[in-house]
């Protein structure tokens, strides 16, 4: 019965002179989701965007899309009304309601706007007549202003538009208008999501998954590139990095205290990271961290890791419980994935009793346990990357 939607978008409607380059973004988004589903339209008009279906769209189908697109909070299907003829709007919107709610006894409100002031009713005389006009029309409607069963809006614009049901949206900044960053994704259940929300604020994604064959399998790599797919749901295309880790990871399991093994290992991943970050114009990293979740994660050692970075490192997570973040892994369908039970590289090497509370100055003097071949490992590394375009 819905051959158009009006999408509403929050914060974005706030940036001033950039208003309208950010609402552009964002028509472009939804575009680019909706080309695969047939040809939409998609136009902007006065702090709305409106999306015109072709004939014999899916209904679900283009929902469900929505509801991915970052930057919208909210999807209305709409009854159009050519113009702005209130008999035709009232007409419409009884036919409208009939349609929706049967015969059903219900309680209703009307809630109806204009955007043009100079509109000969103005918008409580609106409300009032066309509530008077349903009750008229359909019976079985009684009025309640304060908490209604049903709302029918009726907006006038340029044409008018009726809706009753309002589809809560992502939320967030539209993708793009953010900047791009370096996702540190391993096969865990926290970096899928602090990429996806991070990338929630406008932000595009690089990844970057760190692999130690023989000692990670190759089911653990397809888990990784699954992730990235399920992420990409919603964060639009990844390029994926898979660095081969294993003979940076032997050779400190080699030469340095074990208890430090983890902090110095992921000292190198940082440093690897960030090098891979700056070479695709990432100007962010983007990490799964959580205050004292597991040993290298307490300040003391995110203070150590952190200090090998010069890009600002986001950890959308830092102070979420882990059952919050599995909330929202469960909300992006990644969950199911992260918790397939395959090997981790950082977890094969992990000491009996690492140091929960690193010193800088030790872990400088330990790496320097390294310098005979570290740089020529790091350089293999970087020179050997495989990358996936994952979409
Ligand atoms: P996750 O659930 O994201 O794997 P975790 O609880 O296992 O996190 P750690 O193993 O300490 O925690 O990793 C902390 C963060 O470091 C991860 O969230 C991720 O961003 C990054 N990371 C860890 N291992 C890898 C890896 N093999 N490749 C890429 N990034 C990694
Ligand atoms: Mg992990």
């Amino acid at each position: 019965m819905f051959k158009a939607f009006l999408v509403k978008y929050g914060e974005i409607g706030l940036k001033g002179k950039n208003r309208g380059s950010f609402e552009n973004t964002l028509c472009d988004q939804i575009r680019k989701r909706l080309a695969k589903l047939g040809s939409y339209e998609v136009i902007r008009e006065q702090g709305r965007i409106f999306i015109s279906c072709p004939e014999g769209y899916d209904y679900d189908d283009t929902v469900a899309e929505l509801q991915k697109v970052f930057g919208l909070t909210a999807i209305m299907p709409v009854i159009v009304v050519e113009g702005t003829k209130w008999e035709d709007i009232t007409a419409a919107a009884i036919d409208y309601v009939k349609a929706q709610y049967g015969g059903k006894k219900l309680t209703f409100k009307v809630e109806a706007k204009r955007s043009d002031k100079n509109y000969p009713i103005e918008s409580p005389d609106m409300c009032r007549l066309m509530g008077e006009e349903l009750l008229k029309a359909i019976p079985e409607l009684s009025v309640d202003v304060h908490d209604p069963q049903i709302r029918v809006w009726v907006e006038v614009r340029k044409n008018s538009y009726i809706y009753s049901h309002i589809i809560k949206g992502q939320g967030g900044m539209p993708l793009g208008t953010g900047g791009k960053a370096m996702l540190l994704l391993s096969g865990g259940i926290d970096s899928p999501v602090a990429g996806y929300m991070v990338s929630k604020r406008g932000v595009v994604l690089e990844a970057t998954y760190f692999h130690a064959p023989p000692y990670t399998s190759e089911l653990a790599k397809k888990k990784v590139v699954d992730l990235a797919r399920l992420v990409s749901e919603y964060t639009g295309p990844i390029k994926l990095n898979i660095v081969n880790f294993t003979d940076i990871q032997m050779y400190i399991y080699e030469a340095c205290p074990h208890e430090q093994l983890t902090i110095i290992m992921r000292r190198y991943m940082m440093r690897i990271a960030e090098t891979l970050a700056k070479k695709g114009d990432c100007i962010g990293l983007v990490t799964g961290e959580s205050i004292g979740q597991v040993a290298s994660q307490t300040m003391d050692s995110l203070l150590v890791t952190n200090s090998v970075c010069s890009l600002p490192v986001y950890r959308p997570l830092i102070a979420f419980d882990k059952q919050d973040i599995v909330d929202v892994a469960e909300k992006i369908n990644t969950y199911e994935t992260s918790i397939l039970p395959y090997e981790d590289c950082c977890t094969i090497f992990v000491a009996k009793h690492p140091v929960t509370h690193p010193v800088l100055s030790l872990i400088e003097e330990s790496e320097k346990l390294l310098s005979g071949k570290i740089d020529a490992l790091v350089k293999t590394a970087l020179d050997t990357v495989e990358v996936i375009n994952v979409k």
